[in-house]
């Protein structure tokens, strides 16, 4: 196998460029002007490169799609291999409280560089504004269609990311493409509760979607237009395909101590017990902002200037279930600009894992969000894209 066709100048593609002995040539096809776009764009500007996690069975749990077939590539290309690909490269990193990893700099052009440079290095022709626009397999090789030529490949690697035009072309090789909807979204809700509380935010709430088994906790957000934070961007990933199907019209149910009503219940029995003179405007016994407080004791109709020794038993109760089982009506998302994926793409079925190739075509390779994987925010999308080339690039290598 000598010529190498590789369709989108994104983070897998370039990555790929980049591990590919010199004895290849590749040919990068893409159709903006400037390659790794996203890659500038990411981490908001600070590209989040990937997580400093280094056991491949807790990195898949990131994975709401994908987490099976990514196991086996990251055992063989980690986070870790990752840092050190780019360490050196002279691209240092460092490890965030959280495990997010980013370049030192804080600037996402170190990567995009790097990537650049590795691939100039080994002699890869990068096509900016030429797109792919037809692909035709004969006589066991490709004829790629691009809008300014024809050409023939010896092996195509579909690196397209989420683009509809490609999965078009796919389907049209014979490959099932799972419908793409959005994933990490907040939730949109115009509940008046909320009106006078944006940027409230609560440790360990925990939500749950009614009527189905999506529960997640973590931090949670309340913006101008409804909820976001951890605990909500994770949740959409994970029912990303449910909540399309709902339409985005859909209840939550929040317990924003993560505590059970009982807990509280009795946090606030015992409160009362050993300071039966506060006032419940001054103090409360869980941690929870005095402007929240306010407002949902405005909700339950309970009197902020109320002493503890007046609260009845049946306004305890409406408190704790108030802040254990509190339901809201959610009426569509919220894309975040920050980061956001999409859930669907190639069927992963028709893929073999081993080396990333198609079930269907041989030589035909797919890598990153053109196939039906996606992550959680954090790095994982990134290390996917990283992971999965590095793996067909050791292939392709050892032929
Ligand atoms: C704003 C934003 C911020 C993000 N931040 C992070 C982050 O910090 N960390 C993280 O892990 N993930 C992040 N992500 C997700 C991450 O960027 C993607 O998962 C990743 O870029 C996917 O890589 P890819 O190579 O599959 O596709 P892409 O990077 O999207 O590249 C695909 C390329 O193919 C080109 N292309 C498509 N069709 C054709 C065609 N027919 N012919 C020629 N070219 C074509 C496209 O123009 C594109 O440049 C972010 C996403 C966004 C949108």
């Amino acid at each position: 196998m000598q010529k190498i066709a590789i369709i989108g100048g994104g983070a897998s593609g370039f990555f790929l460029g980049a591990n590919l002995a010199p004895s290849f040539l590749v040919h990068i096809y893409e159709k903006a002007t400037v390659p790794l776009q996203k890659v500038r764009a990411s981490g908001g500007g600070r590209c989040n490169v990937t997580h400093a996690c280094f056991d491949p069975s807790i990195l898949t749990e990131f994975y709401p799609r994908g987490s099976r077939e990514l196991r086996s590539i990251f055992y063989q290309f980690m986070c870790g291999d990752t840092m050190q690909w780019f360490e050196e490269r002279k691209v240092p990193l460092k490890i965030e409280e959280d495990g997010r990893v980013f370049p030192i700099s804080d600037n996402s052009l170190d990567v995009v560089e790097t990537l650049i440079k590795e691939n100039i290095k080994r002699k890869t022709q990068v096509h900016l504004q030429e797109t792919v626009k037809a692909i035709k397999f004969e006589n066991q090789r490709f004829k790629l269609e691009t809008t300014q030529a024809t050409e023939i490949f010896d092996a195509v690697v579909i690196a397209s990311g989420s683009s509809r035009q490609m999965w078009e072309l796919l389907k049209t090789l014979g490959h099932t493409v799972v419908a793409p909807v959005p994933s990490l979204f907040s939730f949109n809700c115009r509940d008046a509760f909320l009106k006078e509380l944006p940027g409230t935010v609560f440790r360990n709430a925990e939500v749950q979607i009614l009527d189905s088994s999506f529960r997640n906790a973590g931090d949670l957000l309340f913006t101008h237009r409804g909820f976001s934070g951890p605990a909500i961007l994770v949740l959409s990933a994970w029912a990303a395909r449910f909540l399309a199907e709902k339409k985005y019209q859909f209840q939550i149910q929040i317990n924003f101590l993560g505590k059970t009503p009982d807990e509280i219940l009795q946090g606030l029995k015992n409160f009362k017990k050993k300071h039966p003179q506060q006032l419940l405007t001054h103090h409360f016994p869980f941690e929870l902002t005095k402007k929240f407080r306010k407002e949902f004791l405005k909700a339950l109709e309970i009197p902020q200037e109320r002493k503890y020794a007046d609260l009845s038993n049946a306004e305890m109760q409406l408190i704790a279930d108030f802040l254990s089982l509190k339901k809201f009506d959610i009426d569509g998302k919220i894309t975040n600009k920050d980061e956001f994926v999409t859930a669907g793409g190639v069927d992963l079925k028709e893929i073999d894992f081993k080396n990333m190739q198609s079930k269907l075509i041989p030589n035909l390779f797919m890598l990153g969000e053109v196939l039906n994987i996606d992550a959680v925010t954090g790095g994982f999308n990134f290390q996917a894209c990283w992971s999965e080339a590095a793996v067909l690039a050791t292939y392709l290598n050892r032929l």
